[in-house]
């Protein structure tokens, strides 16, 4: 499925462009609950909110999910299996894997270190602040001054 097909997806990307994979099964368990399994697999692209560059990312994850016809059956459903909830004999499978993809996104992307813009920036700034810091303890140091004193008395 093209990324740009799932406008929700794409609200939280930096662009549009390549394709979702999806593999989905629909069956019935064992305890008589409609199931959907599968996996859902594409590269997309966040923004760094460090450098604010696009950052590839890999979002993967196992579907397991139960159709249940409404939020009263969530409180009754196994730890391991992810409730969702389908009014009605119709279900938008769109909406269904672009959930999915939502949730593997992480809630920040940063660059992991060495691969940032920022971080050139960011070690100049404070290299910038230490030096500052250097002038500013030379300045206040009690001992410059006797030093000084000491320096004249030598003279
Ligand atoms: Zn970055």
């Amino acid at each position: 499925m093209p990324v740009s097909n799932m406008k929700n997806l794409v609200s939280y990307l930096t662009d549009d462009g390549g394709e979702a994979d999806i593999v989905i099964q629909f069956k019935i368990d064992g305890a008589k609950r409609r199931m959907i399994t599968g996996q859902v697999h594409a590269t997309v692209s966040m923004q760094c909110q460090r450098c604010l560059e696009a950052i590839r990312l890999e979002i993967k994850d196992e579907i397991k999910l139960a159709l249940l016809e409404s939020e009263d059956h969530i409180k009754s459903l196994p730890r391991h299996l992810d409730p969702w909830v389908c009014e009605g004999d119709r279900l938008s499978l769109l909406e269904l894997v672009q959930e999915q993809l939502i949730l593997c996104l992480p809630i920040v992307a940063i660059h992991v270190t060495g691969k940032c813009n920022a971080n050139t920036n960011y070690r100049s700034e404070n290299e910038r602040i230490e030096s500052d810091i250097n002038v500013a303890e030379q300045q206040s140091n009690p001992f410059a001054v006797l030093k000084q004193l000491k320096n004249k008395f030598i003279d």
